[in-house]
């Protein structure tokens, strides 16, 4: 019997705040969303690894902006979303799509997460032996926060951001931002008397300070400091009018006007 092989999942910085992430078996490796190939390769050739595919969760340039250099000097499958433009995609994935890497030896659920853009995908790795689950989110989900609605309806983005709440709580949350302490800033004043939100602030601003990524953190803990996630808690939907100057009544018992308030709201924040 082959023994399970363990995958290791990495963040590789690039640009401002984004976090390409790696996965491998420490022979073969997978990225997702290689904005830029130049961090990918120095990363690769570090740890002596080839990579064997590319997973691109949307359109933006920030997420595939270094597929056509990673391409040149290998011919290797680029999996992604069916409803988006994307150059130099092999393999065209709709929501509901099992898709199976030989090495690394991984199988992701493709998951449909429309609002961030049309088409935007995001892939579910489940628990595996040792494995933690863990769901490369792109620009939909990010720790304490949502991505902006470029392309979707605030309910659309609201399905998408249920789908991934479905999710098992111990699931690490693999956004491609580090937007953490900005959006802790916003999700403050959305839930003053939000107390796990108080922990995780010190938190952040400790993991920041010591040039640690604040991510993946874990849907668990997003379901309780994530205000776009919370759009159906009582107290949410009244702190939310009363910063607003609604009329509780306004949101009171209405997670779609509640979230679409918010998205709003944090867009001139
Ligand atoms: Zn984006
Ligand atoms: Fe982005």
């Amino acid at each position: 019997m082959i023994p399970m092989q363990k995958i290791s999942c990495v963040s590789i910085p690039a640009f401002q705040d984004n976090y390409f992430w790696l996965l491998s078996d420490g022979h073969a490796a997978a990225v997702v969303d290689p904005g830029d190939a130049a961090p990918v390769e120095a990363y690769l050739q570090a740890h002596g690894l080839q990579l064997s595919a590319i997973l691109l969760t949307h359109h933006h340039r920030d997420h595939v902006g270094g597929v056509a250099d990673l391409l040149r000097t290998r011919n290797i499958p680029v999996y992604g979303p069916a409803g988006e433009a994307i150059e130099h995609l092999t393999e065209a994935l709709a929501g509901g799509t099992q898709i199976e890497l030989a090495a690394p030896a991984i199988s992701f659920t493709v998951m449909d997460v429309p609002g961030h853009t049309r088409g935007h995908i995001a892939y579910f790795l489940a628990a595996d032996g040792a494995q933690a689950p863990r769901v490369f989110c792109g620009d939909t989900m990010f720790a304490s926060g949502c991505g902006r609605l470029f392309e979707g309806t605030p309910a659309q983005m609201l399905a998408s951001l249920d789908a991934l709440s479905a999710l098992p709580g111990a699931t690490r949350v693999h956004c491609a931002h580090e937007y953490t302490l900005s959006n802790i800033r916003f999700a403050r004043a959305a839930e003053p008397h939000n107390e796990a939100l108080k922990v995780w602030e010190v938190e952040a601003q400790r993991l920041r300070a010591a040039a640690i990524p604040t991510v993946p953190t874990t849907l668990a803990h997003e379901l309780q400091v994530n205000p776009f996630l919370r759009s159906g808690v009582a107290q949410v939907q009244a702190d939310l009018a009363q910063s607003l100057g609604l009329p509780a009544a306004e949101l009171a018992g209405d997670r779609l006007k509640t979230f679409t308030a918010m998205r709003a709201w944090k867009d001139r924040f």
